[in-house]
């Protein structure tokens, strides 16, 4: 994809965002745009970075390391996101490359980050991710589960900002973005990190403070 389409996505996401807030009455700095940039490499990065973008997902932390590094040497200011699921193991690594870290859904998970965080003296924000649909193959911690995880993490030190989902494929996000915002009022967490390129709009309408788009951005993987 050639640099202007790159810098052309992003003007037209950013102003989709922009209405789509105004006719929810939000204020559109308050949503914060994550450019999701797993498969792709530092060519297709560069020119988002050169277009003001400053926030990017990857969802392998093996991945992560080997383009980003370079990158944010170059471009003070970014912020990178883990999106994707965490093992254990490398949760050092991820407290060592990502600002946020959004899949944390399991106590194993919650006490090897707090450990790595302890370790290394750097507190990484942290989304609790929420299994909202209730799939069985996929991450997130059950509904039910999400307030005795959120007081784990507190406990094990973790800055817990909010809550991640995302829904089951192929039918209407808005019904699980709309229970996502309960469970997060229920439990005083407002940011809420939902919507991706099918269903940002939606996210947004339904109090989306963080967006997660790839394709729509960087083209399909
Ligand atoms: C890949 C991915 C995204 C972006 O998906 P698109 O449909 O390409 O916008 C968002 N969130 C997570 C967790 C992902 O793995």
């Amino acid at each position: 994809m050639p640099d202007d389409d790159a810098g052309h996505r992003l003007a037209f996401i950013r102003d989709t965002i922009a209405r789509t807030a105004r006719i929810a009455g939000r204020d559109a700095d308050a949503i914060e745009l994550i450019a999701v940039s797993k498969t792709f490499g530092a060519d297709a990065i560069a020119p988002l970075i050169a277009a003001g973008q400053r926030s990017f997902g990857e969802n392998r932390v093996a991945e992560a390391q080997e383009k980003w590094p370079a990158l944010l040497a170059a471009t003070p200011g970014l912020r990178l996101h883990l999106v994707g699921q965490l093992q254990s193991n490398k949760a050092a690594e991820a407290v060592a490359l990502f600002d946020v870290i959004h899949g944390v859904d399991r106590l194993s998970l919650v006490t090897a980050l707090g450990k790595a965080m302890a370790a290394a003296g750097t507190w990484r924000d942290c989304f609790l991710q929420v299994n909202i649909g209730a799939e069985p193959q996929k991450g997130g911690c059950a509904i039910a589960d999400t307030e005795s995880l959120l007081t784990a993490a507190r406990t094990a030190g973790l800055p817990v900002i909010g809550l991640m989902c995302v829904p089951p494929a192929g039918i209407e996000a808005a019904p699980f973005f709309a229970l996502l915002r309960k469970l997060g009022r229920r439990l005083a967490l407002p940011q809420l990190s939902m919507g991706m390129s099918a269903d940002y709009e939606t996210a947004v309408l339904l109090g989306a403070t963080q967006v997660r788009v790839g394709s729509a951005l960087f083209g399909a993987r």
